[in-house]
């Protein structure tokens, strides 16, 4: 009989987390279609391993993931589905739907990390990669004695960030010359994104004040299957695996949540006063991941086989999904959140829910945790709803 995890394995390379010469790299993902991080269909043909040591999920550091980085970067569009605005957001806490920023400052300032309630602590921070300022704003509605900073990679954004109130300054050299005292540090899905992840954690600890915080908000590969198809995304951590790199790289980690925001990762550290004791590797199963997202592009394609259907959602999973079935073989995209609803994706209408035709079959392309509760919510509505594992035909 034939195993496929010994079958799948090529070859070892570096990894960018650990060092050590250890990442299998496995041939099944060469296959699958790709997605960029701002919603645009790249072609199959990536690398992706795990290493052995670590246990981190990462993309091995190539010439040919460097131009399609380099490409994704050079036309990047921030939340361009939404015009621009924040993402919404259920806030697990209350159910109801906020701009994500607003949803980790509150979480934030729960745990005293803006300052301790009822004290006006006029700390400095720095957003890392911080696009058109949205997390920083949301400190400014609701810290606004914070001086904001940001570090990006051009100043495209400028404007839009001179226009938050306690902007001091935004800065555009490599990270690796970054200089500083910061109270407080983010990297709100920045992370995943570096090359390497290892050498930035230490130049920012080497950043942050005594009692300064640094903040990471990432995916989580180990609940959203999706993250590893984003052609831009390096790295893709576990809440155990992003914890090792932390440990490793000089910081205590105070809190780990996976709650904060679905599907994510938000971990709050600080600089270590010794060594820290490192979780056991994570031995998160990437072939499970391959081999799930497989089967969502063979059960879209069964469904659209007589007649083109309806994908759920506009951002990474159906963009992905859409790019690999061919967009031929869709009628119409399905979003909740109104920013996106009238405009169009592929050239195809984006309904809201209420306006998707009767018998019409609509696919729910998401990570697991999520599917089944959404179709649930609209299966009222009329139209038939297929999730991921219960649509073959
Ligand atoms: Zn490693």
């Amino acid at each position: 009989m034939r195993h496929r995890n010994f079958l799948s394995v090529v070859s070892m390379t570096r990894c960018h987390c650990c060092g050590a010469d250890a990442v299998n790299l496995l041939t099944s993902f060469a296959a699958l279609d790709r997605v960029s991080s701002d919603c645009k269909p790249i072609m199959p043909g990536g690398e992706i391993g795990r290493c052995m040591v670590c246990g981190t999920i990462q993309k091995p550091k190539t010439k040919a993931l460097q131009s399609v980085t380099d490409e994704i970067y050079a036309s990047y569009d921030v939340y361009y589905q939404g015009g621009g605005s924040d993402q919404l957001v259920l806030d697990s806490r209350d159910g109801l739907t906020k701009r994500r920023s607003d949803v980790l400052v509150d979480r934030l300032r729960d745990i005293g990390v803006l300052g301790l309630p009822g004290e006006v602590f006029a700390g400095q921070s720095l957003d890392v990669g911080c696009g058109n300022g949205a997390f920083l704003a949301a400190i400014a509605r609701k810290a606004p004695a914070w001086r904001l900073n940001g570090l990006d990679l051009d100043d495209r954004h400028a404007a839009a960030l001179e226009r938050i109130p306690s902007f001091d300054r935004l800065i555009t050299s490599d990270i690796q010359n970054l200089t500083g005292r910061y109270d407080l540090i983010s990297a709100i899905h920045a992370l995943e994104h570096f090359p390497d992840p290892a050498a930035a954690l230490v130049t920012l600890r080497k950043c942050l004040a005594p009692e300064g915080k640094l903040f990471i908000e990432t995916p989580n590969v180990a609940e959203n299957p999706f993250d590893i198809v984003i052609a831009d995304h390096v790295s893709h951590f576990t809440p155990a695996t992003l914890t090792a790199l932390l440990g490793r790289t000089g910081y205590h980690v105070l809190s780990v949540e996976t709650d904060w925001i679905g599907k994510e990762i938000s971990v709050v550290a600080r600089v270590a006063d010794e060594a820290p004791v490192l979780p056991p590797t994570d031995v998160f199963d990437i072939d499970a991941s391959i081999a799930w997202l497989r089967n969502i592009q063979e059960e879209a394609l069964a469904l659209s086989n007589s007649h083109p259907i309806g994908l759920f959602g506009t951002s990474i999973a159906a963009t992905w999904l859409a790019g690999s079935i061919g967009t031929q073989r869709i009628a119409f995209f399905v979003d909740e959140d109104p920013a996106r609803q009238g405009r169009t994706h592929f050239g195809k209408p984006i309904l809201t829910p209420t306006d998707v035709p009767m018998q019409s079959v609509v696919y729910f392309c998401l990570a697991p945790a999520m599917a089944g509760k959404i179709a649930a919510k609209m299966s009222r509505l009329g139209f038939v709803c297929a999730t991921p594992g219960q649509a073959r035909k």
